[in-house]
């Protein structure tokens, strides 16, 4: 059978786990929102954020980590569907 890497993403509990306590998320002046009727679940932002700031949850969508997430805008770049955009912190 063939093998599917995405079902080796860990849901958030595990990725939790890995990750340092610090909250850099408040630093970020703005956030990615997720879209998710425009997401297609390939992963890609789970695979660029340089924080694992985003988290698979059960079903196999994903969403972003505020306490983590500094802002950077990786993860809107690189999704292939734009289903994030970046968007001033107050909004
Ligand atoms: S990169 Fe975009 S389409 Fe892919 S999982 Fe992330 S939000 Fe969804
Ligand atoms: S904005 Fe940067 S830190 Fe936040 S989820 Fe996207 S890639 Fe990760």
């Amino acid at each position: 059978m063939k093998r599917n890497v995405l079902d080796e993403i860990p849901e958030s509990p595990r990725a939790t786990k890995l990750r340092p306590p610090a909250r850099t998320g408040l630093w970020r002046s703005v956030k990615p929102v997720l879209d998710g009727s425009k997401c297609v679940r390939c992963g890609v932002c789970w695979m660029y954020c340089p924080d694992r700031a985003v988290e698979k949850v059960e079903g196999g969508a994903y969403k972003i980590n505020y306490d983590v997430c500094k802002g950077c805008g990786i993860c809107a770049e690189e999704c292939p569907s734009e289903a994030i955009e970046m968007v001033e912190e107050d909004q």
